[in-house]
């Protein structure tokens, strides 16, 4: 058989023709990502280079699938042999209702990254939280534990960073959201976290605040790290979620958007003269959880880093 790699974009259509489809391609695809959209995910050229240093004889491909084709999308996956799927946008949360079992994570967080296949079951599990956690010690040399920590956004990512925060026991939370009750209702889920009084002073460890100027201002002398966990900054056009004027140079910016060149909360933190990093590292990171998962080895971490030129 011709060895072809897979550089292709695969739809639900290819799916439902699947055999046809990928009759030449070899090693054949057993993993993939589902997304919408999906062009511009990172993860093909990653996994490909982990799997391929690993001499695992399979690929991992692309897959636009819109929102309603998601569930069509899950169904054939036990059918076509695959080992696991990792979700993007906007199918995290959707995916919870699709799959035979969560793990304990994924259930809390409520947003499933990976999926992974046994058996014939699919299991949901969620390795952002973890990701950014390890992100966040590589760039700044620091553990969740001993910070104090601002989320922007309580999407699927927010909810994981959060809970991930939580769970290591961060000195503060705060949470701000475009819809305030959001990040009150995370707030008020994490709350058994945060029973101890970590810090004594004026403000509460935890503490959902709204997406205002003058709130986010008051909390800036409160808080160590600034999460960006919003789609703020995919587009070239977007500004910082907050203006660099109000941000200060003893603060480390976070930003879960990745690219090539500065997102604008990096840059607005690089003029604040605050220290950030972009979202390469966490997707490097919940990368190697996932590869974790599917094969139950050790990733190459340092091959996946170098696919992704970090
Ligand atoms: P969701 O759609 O689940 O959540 C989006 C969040 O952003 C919500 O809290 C939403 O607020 C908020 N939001 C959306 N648009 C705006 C806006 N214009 N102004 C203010 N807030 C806004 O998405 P995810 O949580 O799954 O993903 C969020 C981002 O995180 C993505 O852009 C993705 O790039 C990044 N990410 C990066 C990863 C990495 O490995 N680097 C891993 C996972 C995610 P509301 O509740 O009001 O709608």
């Amino acid at each position: 058989m011709k060895k072809k790699p897979t550089t292709d974009r695969y739809t639900l259509a290819d799916i439902e023709n699947w055999q046809a489809i990928v009759r030449e391609v070899d090693p054949p695809i057993r993993l993939g990502v589902f997304g919408d959209p999906v062009a511009h995910s990172l993860s093909p050229q990653m996994q490909n280079a982990a799997l391929k240093h690993c001499q695992i004889e399979m690929q991992y491909a692309r897959f636009h699938i819109r929102p309603n084709e998601l569930a069509s999308a899950v169904s054939f996956l036990t059918g076509l042999d695959f080992a696991g799927v990792n979700l993007t946008v906007p199918h995290k949360i959707a995916a919870v209702g699709l799959v035979d079992e969560l793990n304990e994570n994924a259930k809390r967080i409520g947003a499933v990254n990976t999926v992974k296949i046994n058996q014939g079951k699919l299991i949901g599990l969620n390795t952002d939280g973890r990701g950014f956690s390890r992100a966040i010690r590589e760039e700044f040399s620091v553990d969740l534990r001993d910070l104090r920590v601002l989320i922007l956004g309580a999407g699927g990512a927010g909810r994981a960073i959060a809970l991930q925060c939580a769970q290591e026991n961060c000195e503060r939370l705060v949470l701000a959201n475009r819809t305030f009750d959001k990040a009150k209702k995370l707030a008020d889920d994490l709350v058994g976290f945060f029973a101890g009084p970590k810090v004594f002073g004026p403000v509460p460890r935890l503490h959902a605040i709204p997406w205002e100027e003058q709130a986010i201002r008051f909390q800036i002398g409160h808080v160590d790290l600034i999460v960006n966990a919003t789609p703020i900054g995919l587009n070239r056009s977007d500004s910082s979620p907050i203006p660099a004027q109000l941000l200060a140079p003893h603060l480390m910016i976070y930003d879960t958007i990745y690219s090539e060149s500065r997102t604008p909360f990096v840059s607005a933190a690089t003029e604040a003269g605050a220290r950030a990093a972009n979202g390469l590292s966490m997707l490097l990171h919940q990368g190697a959880l996932s590869f974790e998962i599917w094969f139950q080895r050790e990733a190459p971490l340092e091959v996946m880093r170098a696919a992704l030129a970090l």
